[in-house]
């Protein structure tokens, strides 16, 4: 339906309302709710329409900018291994963000091959980031994740008496209250207020502040890595809040060049990066399922020992 068309269908819908006001008998005053509702619904179609609407135009602009200035970029550097080299020497992967967040170049380290960008994701501030977050998840929902994420959270080999986490657990799987209804004393970590539980439960972590009153001895993630700014600083701020011997376990389909089709995925730990990804944290792998574009990658810090 186009614009002009929800326009239409408003006008009406608001007209049989009016229509509806003093007819004091039930009938009419349940036809008034239920035009009222789809009321509210088709205006809530037209806001997410203007919102993307909104995004697309934003991005096309960036794109323009960006295009202007590709030639003046000065050599490049690897925000994993740090290579160091000419823009040229970085291979280019192309995609286009199906969220409105137009072309999407990103660049392929030669020596550890992490897969990185887009440079207009990168240049985002961590407000101007989160504010994206905001703005995203205002026009376009997540997918329902919790088959993967408990998936994620068994490959703990948790234990009832433990304590968990599932970090950047955000609002749109049943994860967290089925596990919680099977006993495991699970918290949820999700800083973004776009993303978290409308209802306010004490499991629910939002700040880092709290995160670090509670240790854990496992911690788990599902669809995460890649969107993480910072995510070797991030993995190892994770490791301190481990219990002596806890385990983190992570998941995501980015460990190869994957689901390439968004901005919001940073980064792609092809090849050798995903092990210089841990190494780096101060991780080191125990255990690894591969099952189709299902990729979890469990790990311990090194102080602990792979206890094998
Ligand atoms: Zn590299």
């Amino acid at each position: 339906m186009s614009r002009y068309q929800y326009i239409r269908k408003c006008y009406k819908l608001i007209s049989d309302i009016f229509k509806s006001e003093g007819k004091a008998n039930k009938a009419a005053a349940v036809a008034s709710n239920t035009t009222t509702s789809a009321l509210k619904n088709s205006l809530h179609e037209i806001q997410t329409e203007l919102l993307r609407s909104q995004i697309g135009s934003k991005w096309s602009v960036i794109d323009a900018i960006y295009a202007t200035r590709a030639a003046q970029i000065l050599p490049r550097q690897c925000p994993l291994c740090a290579h160091n080299a000419p823009d040229q020497f970085f291979p280019k992967m192309q995609s286009y963000c199906i969220f409105g967040g137009g072309d999407l170049l990103r660049h392929l380290c030669p020596k550890c091959n992490l897969v990185f960008g887009p440079d207009k994701m990168f240049d985002l501030t961590s407000l101007g980031l989160a504010e994206e977050y905001t703005w995203h998840y205002k026009a376009y929902r997540e997918g329902d994740s919790t088959e993967s994420e408990i998936r994620t959270f068994h490959k703990l080999e948790p234990s009832k008496n433990g304590t968990y986490l599932n970090y950047g657990a955000g609002n749109w799987s049943n994860t967290m209250q089925i596990l919680r209804s099977q006993g495991w004393n699970v918290y949820a970590y999700e800083p973004h207020d776009s993303a978290s539980f409308c209802d306010k439960y004490d499991w629910v972590i939002d700040t880092k502040q709290r995160l670090s009153e509670i240790s854990f001895d496992g911690i788990f993630s599902n669809n995460v890595l890649e969107h993480l700014r910072n995510p070797v600083q991030e993995l190892h701020h994770m490791s301190t809040l481990l219990n002596k011997n806890g385990t983190m376990a992570h998941a995501t389909p980015c460990y190869e060049y994957l689901y390439e089709y968004t901005r919001f995925h940073l980064f792609f730990f092809a090849g050798k990066s995903k092990d210089l990804l841990l190494e780096k944290a101060g991780l080191q792998l125990v255990d690894e399922l591969i099952d189709g574009s299902y990729h979890c990658r469990v790990a311990k810090p090194f102080c602990y020992g792979t206890g094998v």
